[in-house]
């Protein structure tokens, strides 16, 4: 009998795709035919209402809390989506959290431990159990993972968040070493490095209107969609990109 577990379905796990770019990376991935895990912090209606959509447009997706910067979450995140869809094929590392604007002499040992818990631990964590469900040495059978790092990593985002940027670097060093580590194992590894597009996050920073600031600078002089971003990832993500692993989609608008 084929039930949901045992159908061969492409399951995508998103971190962080109640909002912004998990979520229209979520909304895309299940009209390319993903069973998608839709993991949320606190936004439970926001996630609901992501995994609504999918289903009014007969596609399969379920909302999994979990705090993806603690490790004992994440275990649980992983066995949630393993007893409810099974055969997990991609993970997309997209959660990610910025802070008030400032130099780095204001910046505390607290809100570097949360940046990094949040932004870099998550993407490491989330990846070995990935990787535990994927390679063939723990019985799978391959897979993808896209990390959705930032252009601040390239940037340094001096007077912004240097402590964001960092923790991005972190995902990039991260990205280049473990696709050279699993490339035998049929995953691949890759990262989207998005700037200015238009989600929530540009509020916590402290600057709303920020892209409206910059736009200008930028030579495509505009900001970017979070759909956008979700073609990168989705492309990254799928078979089209099958001998691209270690690389890096700037999602910028060439800056
Ligand atoms: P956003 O609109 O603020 O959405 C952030 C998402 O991450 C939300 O779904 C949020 O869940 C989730 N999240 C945050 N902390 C989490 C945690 N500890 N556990 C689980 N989920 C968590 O941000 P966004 O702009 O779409 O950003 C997505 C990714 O793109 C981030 O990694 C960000 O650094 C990167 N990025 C964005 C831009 C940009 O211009 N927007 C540029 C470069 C890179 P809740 O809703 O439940 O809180």
């Amino acid at each position: 009998m084929q039930t949901e577990k045992n159908i061969a379905y492409k399951t995508m796990l998103i971190t962080g795709a109640s909002r912004g770019i998990g979520a229209a990376t979520a909304l895309l991935a299940a009209k390319k035919g993903y069973v998608v895990a839709v993991n949320y912090n606190k936004n439970k209606e926001a996630a609901a209402k992501v995994v609504d959509t999918i289903k009014q447009q007969g596609g399969l997706a379920k909302a999994f809390r979990a705090d993806v910067s603690k490790e004992e979450e994440i275990v649980r995140l992983f066995e949630d989506v393993d007893a409810e869809f099974g055969n997990l094929t991609s993970l997309v590392n997209n959660a990610g959290i910025l802070e008030q604007q400032s130099r780095l002499e204001n910046i505390t040992r607290q809100r570097l431990q949360r940046i990094f818990e949040a932004n870099t631990w998550s993407t490491f964590l989330c990846c070995k159990e990935a990787i535990k469900r994927m390679s063939p040495k723990y019985g799978g059978n391959g897979g993808t993972i896209v990390n959705v790092s930032s252009i601040a990593s390239r940037t340094g985002s001096p007077f912004e968040y240097i402590d964001y940027a960092a923790s991005k670097g972190a995902v990039d060093a991260m990205t280049i070493g473990l696709a050279k580590e699993l490339a035998d194992e049929n995953i691949r590894v890759n990262a989207v490095r998005p700037a200015f597009i238009y989600t929530d996050i540009h509020s916590d920073g402290g600057e709303p209107n920020r892209i409206e600031r910059i736009k200008e600078t930028i030579p495509l002089k505009r900001g970017g969609l979070a759909s956008e971003v979700a073609e990168a990832i989705l492309w990254l993500a799928s078979e089209q990109s099958s001998y691209s692993t270690g690389v890096f989609i700037d999602v910028t608008g060439g800056r």
